[in-house]
């Protein structure tokens, strides 16, 4: 610690100091121990005095280098109390996993790599480790084999680079390189989306200059699967959008007819499968996906269902040219190798080791464990629904995967009590809107929730219901 203090270093002779400082490490990782040892314990949302505190950021940027012991414990009294507690057993929001202590053990030893995967020449071990997740993934999620994988932040870059590898293939079926033309006087492309499409497909569509308005919405069913009856005729002009698991209901568009029909049409089919696809990795619950394996690209995150830490998502190509094609560059100084450049299938360069906490999450479980975790996930889902329904709670969606709607019948009701729930701390869910009505949205994603962790939030969800209903 002294050293940051020594008058008249340069900031090169103090940074130097400090990478040999393992004390700054140590301290970092007591304090991580710290937090983690606690996280169930504590309210799952933040206190409004934490969200208050973190004022203490909100300053300039200093003029002078800072002590790094000074930040981390700034970091830790201020920032700690303020997260999200959702590595505990009890967060509920939106579809976000927990963390495989393998995997984030091993992000902690390659986080001091800091490796650039951009190119095999950059980093052969993570050329290699990537290499090993898409062989993995491939056989994992029972995708066509040669399917080609690449190691991006979220969903939202992975559907946005299937979609890319989509257009680009169309068009230049057409005779149209997009790439190198624009899309200014090309022929067009017919997109098809269900209705229940997540809103970062129509984000992807935007910037992919597609378009999110000129669509063809194909209507769902009351679970928001699509209906194929009203499925338009497709073409070799046309870009087919399914998806794995509706963000609210967690159901499954029916793959089968449609990718056979999509395919003999020369369509390209995406499959949104970000939580969704891991279903494919269950005996028991891959017949929700059969079918899906038809389709030319798909995309899943393993932050999500597989509980990987964060970012890490992966687009999957069958076509691996059309998604190289799609997204590789050139450079005089860019130095290709017969090996993974894993920047060809990315639409980053420099990005992080993201594939490292893959490989571990997956070699962590072994085939039978993500089966068991994704299985472990739904039983969970239908026991909390199950408790809930007892507890005179209305359940308005098919329990298939790891997704609860719920609804107090009344509709006021219903969001009052929803904000209650989130105010105690006991648990966390969020809200939507589903069938026009608004509801309660649970999202079951973390291996760390037990039998007893839904018993205490179905106590929660009564008293904060108890509550809602003295005010009407
Ligand atoms: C979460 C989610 C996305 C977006 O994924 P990110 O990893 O947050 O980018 C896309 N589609 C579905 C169905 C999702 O659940």
């Amino acid at each position: 610690m002294p050293q940051a203090k020594m008058e008249g270093s340069s900031v090169s002779e103090i940074l130097r100091a400090h990478s040999k400082d393992w004390g700054l490490f140590e301290r970092a990782k007591d304090y991580a121990l710290d937090y983690m040892g606690r996280v169930s314990d504590r309210p799952v949302y933040p206190a409004k005095e934490a969200i208050e505190a973190l004022r203490v950021f909100k300053e300039k940027l200093p003029d002078n280098p800072s002590d790094p012991y000074e930040l981390l414990e700034k970091l830790h009294r201020f920032g700690s109390p303020a997260t999200v507690a959702q590595t505990g057993g009890r967060y509920f929001g939106f579809v976000n996993g927990g963390v495989i202590p393998g995997a984030l053990a091993a992000r902690w030893l390659t986080d001091s790599w800091d490796q650039n995967p951009a190119l095999y020449v950059m980093s052969p071990v993570v050329s290699v480790l990537e290499e090993v997740c898409e062989e993995w993934l491939v056989e994992l999620l029972g995708l066509p084999g040669g399917t080609a994988a690449g190691f991006v932040g979220g969903s939202s870059t992975a559907t946005l680079c299937g979609l890319v590898a989509g257009r680009n293939f169309l068009l230049q079926q057409e005779g149209w390189d997009v790439s190198s033309k624009g899309l200014f006087g090309a022929p067009e492309i017919r997109v098809v989306v269900g209705g229940g499409a997540h809103s970062t497909v129509y984000k992807a569509l935007s910037i992919l200059g597609l378009g999110k308005d000129r669509l063809h919405r194909v209507p769902t069913d009351e679970q928001g699967r699509i209906k194929p009856e009203e499925m338009p005729e497709f073409d070799h002009a046309t870009l087919l959008i399914l998806q794995a698991g509706n963000v609210n209901s967690g159901s499954f568009d029916p793959y089968s007819e449609i990718c056979h029909k999509a395919k003999k049409a020369g369509a390209w089919t995406h499959v949104d499968g970000a939580f969704g696809l891991w279903a494919g990795a269950s005996d028991k619950l891959k017949y929700l996906t059969r079918g899906m394996e038809l389709a030319d690209s798909w995309s899943v995150d393993a932050h999500k269902t597989l509980n990987a830490p964060y970012d890490n998502g992966i687009v999957l190509c069958r076509n691996r040219e059309a998604l190289i094609n799609a997204l590789h560059m050139s450079g005089s100084y860019i130095i290709y190798s017969e090996s993974r450049d894993g920047m060809l299938y990315t639409p980053d360069m420099s990005r992080r080791a993201r594939a490292v906490e893959l490989w571990a999450s997956l070699a962590a479980l072994g085939r039978s464990g993500v089966s068991e975790l994704v299985e472990d996930l739904h039983g969970k889902a239908a026991y909390f629904a199950d408790k809930l329904r007892q507890a005179g709670f209305e359940i308005l969606n098919d329990v298939c995967f790891n997704q609860v709607l719920v609804s107090c019948g009344d509709q006021g009701l219903t969001k009052r009590t929803l904000g209650y729930i989130q105010e105690t701390g006991e648990c966390w869910c969020g809200g939507a809107e589903w069938n026009q009505r608004p509801i309660i949205r649970i999202s079951v994603c973390s291996y760390r929730t037990t039998f007893q962790d839904i018993d205490r939030s179905v106590d929660a969800f009564v008293r904060a219901r108890d509550r809602a209903g003295m005010e009407s």
